[in-house]
């Protein structure tokens, strides 16, 4: 491994990182945040599901410094940093070349193309989720999204630094195969970061029937019920629902769960460094 060409991609996505962060713009993902969140938090504001729950609680702080450590500080400056250094052996693979030459969707509409690269990455997060929740030594690296008690917009990107390393590796397979574009990237990113900020704020909307398509509030608040309604859990839905209408693990009372969070954890840490390490010190 060159450790000068890691440390110089390391500063050059600081830099970039630092340069959004001081022009503000659409199209840069940390704006894109900031505005995403603004929206949230109105929303719960004007429209809440639970409307004795408090706007300020105990974690919103340590919830918005996940939100940006996770969107920012570890994936685009750190992970990346590795990854644009593996990605650059891994696409001259001559098998990598193949699937591509097979897969290939260029003679699709970009559409097409898009929805077709939603759906798939879609499904396979549905699929991460499911094993975060059934294999144990996962499902304490999970615990910390599971961890609030008090459900808001910030606990959408509450988790711990390694469900990066996890949903990321297999997505960026999937973007590798079928092929992506930067544009689809990012506006994959930017309906996840939209529809996953709405489903865990504190809000009630008039989806109907589009809950069949989409997750919703109200359905991925009982995937975080502290009385799980079945083994393992329900609603592992990401961005789309339908998963879990079709694979039975959908669960859809009208009435809010009664308590969020996790039990029989009372030495869980309430720090971001105890957070860090629980997997390993439980
Ligand atoms: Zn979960
Ligand atoms: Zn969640």
């Amino acid at each position: 491994m060159d450790i000068q060409s890691l440390s110089q991609n390391f500063l050059a996505n600081w830099a970039g990182f630092a340069n959004s962060v001081m022009h503000p713009a659409w199209g840069n993902f940390f704006w894109l945040l900031v505005a995403a969140s603004a929206v949230a938090w109105l929303l719960e504001i004007a429209f809440p599901w639970r409307k004795q729950q408090p706007l300020l609680r105990r974690e919103l702080g340590l919830d918005i410094f996940y939100m940006f450590f996770n969107m920012f500080l570890f994936p685009l400056v750190g992970y990346a940093t590795l990854s644009a250094f593996f990605a650059a052996h891994i696409e001259s693979l001559s098998l990598v070349q193949k699937i591509r030459g097979s897969i290939s969707l260029t003679a699709l509409p970009a559409y097409v193309q898009l929805a077709i690269l939603f759906v798939t990455r879609d499904f396979l997060q549905w699929n991460i989720h499911r094993v975060l929740h059934i294999v144990p030594f996962f499902w304490k690296l999970h615990e910390v999204h599971h961890s609030p008690e008090i459900m808001s917009y910030p606990v959408h990107l509450r988790y711990h630094w390694a469900e990066n390393v996890i949903y990321r590796i297999p997505e960026y397979l999937i973007f590798l195969l079928i092929g992506s574009s930067l544009t689809d990237v990012f506006l994959i990113y930017t309906i996840s970061l939209s529809i996953g900020h709405l489903n865990h704020a504190n809000l009630k909307l008039p989806w109907g029937y589009l809950k069949y398509v989409f997750n919703t509030s109200e359905l991925h608040l009982w995937h975080h019920a502290k009385q799980v309604p079945r083994s393992y859990g329900v609603n592992f839905a990401i961005t789309l629902s339908v998963w879990d209408w079709l694979f039975g693990t959908a669960y859809s009372p009208a009435e809010p769960p009664a308590e969020i969070g996790i039990t029989g954890e009372p030495r869980f840490p309430k720090s971001f460094a105890g957070q860090l390490v629980w997997p390993w010190i439980k």
